[in-house]
């Protein structure tokens, strides 16, 4: 039996020495043994040939046996270890650097995303309205997810008693202003995005020239005037808008969009409530981390609509309840008689 291991490993020498590749090598020693185990099955007992290379079938048997369950266990290694050190999808060049690649990975890794959707994100252009509690949250990941360009709205400035909640902000920047403070932390955590700052007021003049360019609008505003301005905005130009709202231990979400026949923010609230009966969260107070979430929802839910991933909110409203964990969702339908978006429709 020895002679034939120092035939095979004469063969797998001389292999080595004339530079045949690895596989022609396992061929010969293939052909060895099946040599071998053809003599054991011919050759009659007692035979020289059978007794030096075995004498035994069956031992033959049990040593590939052995050598099959070897290769096989490496080859079950080797399959795992190339799947453990691969994205499960493979990664398409979509004009990223390297670093782009590496950064946004778990996005591509994602059916619902991919290469595409990260492509898309970052051609979209998205406006914050409101850079406080709800915006805080929204544009710190939209930067994060590489939405290409981020512009943000709000004319304050940061205050001691926003930093409870508003986390985009920081101790050292009270008496700066908000869109400032939220465009230097967007870029501090990406420097791939493009941010644009307005510290301004939205007013009715300049509302369709700002938002006519961008592709989706974010309205995390706590009031409700310039909620209804930009939901009127955003239904005559045709984008589509994720707005939220919190009260105390409440919050909201919906995607509103007549242009694809789901209801703008006026067909479910038609009317603004008066403003007495309304308390703002400085008079009625917001537990801190409820911006977080919903907030978190708007970017969440923007970066579904721009790559197409699963089922926006469009004509859904979704009210999470805090204090006693629980999230509601209604179907939410388009007004005819809507002041803004129905047939007696109001042009701006
Ligand atoms: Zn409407």
């Amino acid at each position: 039996m020895i002679i034939v291991f120092v035939m095979a490993g004469v063969l797998w020498g001389m292999g080595m020495a004339m530079g045949a590749p690895k596989r022609a090598r396992w061929t010969m020693i293939g052909i060895l043994i099946g040599a071998v185990v053809l003599a054991q099955l011919v050759l009659p007992d007692g035979n020289p040939l059978r007794e030096a290379t075995g004498g035994d079938v069956r031992l033959w048997g049990l040593l590939l046996g052995f050598a099959a369950i070897g290769f096989g266990y490496r080859a079950l290694l080797r399959m795992v270890r190339k799947r453990a050190e691969k994205p499960v999808v493979a990664v398409p060049k979509v004009g990223f650097s390297d670093t782009e690649l590496d950064r946004y990975a778990r996005h591509i890794m994602l059916r619902e995303v991919g290469g595409q959707g990260q492509k898309a994100l970052s051609n979209a252009k998205v406006l914050v309205v409101g850079a406080g509690g709800l915006g805080s949250p929204a544009l710190q990941y939209l930067a994060a997810a590489g939405v290409g360009t981020i512009g943000v709205i709000d004319d304050d400035v940061v205050d001691n008693a926003n930093l409870q909640r508003q986390i985009i902000h920081t101790d050292a920047r009270i008496g700066d202003p908000k869109v400032q403070s939220a465009a230097d932390a967007m870029t501090a955590q990406n420097p791939f995005v493009t941010v644009r700052p307005y510290k301004r007021h939205l007013t009715a003049q300049d509302a369709a020239g700002i938002i006519g360019d961008y592709d989706l609008v974010l309205d995390g505003t706590d009031n409700f005037e310039a909620r209804y301005l930009v939901n009127a905005t955003c239904a005559a130009l045709g984008k589509p808008l994720i707005a939220a709202a919190l009260t105390q231990w409440e919050g909201q979400i919906s995607l509103y969009d007549p242009a694809s026949d789901a209801p703008c923010f006026a067909c479910i609230f038609p009317d603004a409530p008066d403003p007495a009966l309304v308390p703002s969260c400085a008079e009625a107070g917001v537990i801190g981390p409820l911006p977080g979430v919903v907030g978190s929802m708007m970017a969440l839910e923007a970066v579904k609509e721009i790559t197409g991933a699963g089922e926006s909110l469009r004509g859904r409203l979704m009210i999470y309840d805090a204090l006693y964990s629980q999230v509601r969702v209604v179907k939410a339908k388009r007004r005819p008689d809507c002041a803004v978006c129905g047939c007696a429709k109001v042009s701006i």
